[in-house]
């Protein structure tokens, strides 16, 4: 696909994918589209209301955070001080959602690939990822 942005969209990309305070999902989504895919966002008609959604590919993105979705890190592992059960639950709760969601997902021909907000933090890493993912058949 021809390179269609301008050279101030890229650098405001590239700015948005270097700055430690961007949100995951908006660095996940300067990605995609500067790698060249159209996507919408939040199609709220498939199970888990999915950040990132390329029809015409049949591919999902999932931006997950790192301590709601009890990703195997460092932050994933935080136990909060207060109401521990309480957000234990919660958290719990959010993985097992995730796992149905995914199953259903991919009963219904989806291609699904879950980025962690740990992993937008290595731009470079998370870049050839997506793209991996959405290059591959
Ligand atoms: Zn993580």
């Amino acid at each position: 696909m021809a390179d269609v942005l301008t050279k101030e969209q890229r650098s405001f990309n590239m700015s948005q994918i270097r700055g430690k305070n961007t949100k995951p999902e908006i660095i996940v989504r300067s990605i995609v589209h500067g790698i060249g895919f159209r996507y919408s966002l939040h199609k709220n008609n498939l199970p888990g209301k999915p950040d990132i959604v390329l029809s015409r590919h049949k591919k999902i993105i999932f931006v997950h955070g790192c301590f709601w979705h009890m990703h195997k890190c460092k932050y994933g592992k935080v136990k909060p001080a207060t109401n521990t059960n309480f957000w234990q639950e919660k958290r719990q709760g959010n993985v097992e959602r995730d796992k149905r969601n995914i199953k259903q997902l991919k009963k219904l021909g989806w291609q699904i690939l879950v980025i962690w907000e740990c992993q937008t933090k290595k731009a470079e890493k998370v870049i050839n990822r997506i793209k991996k993912f959405l290059e591959q058949g």
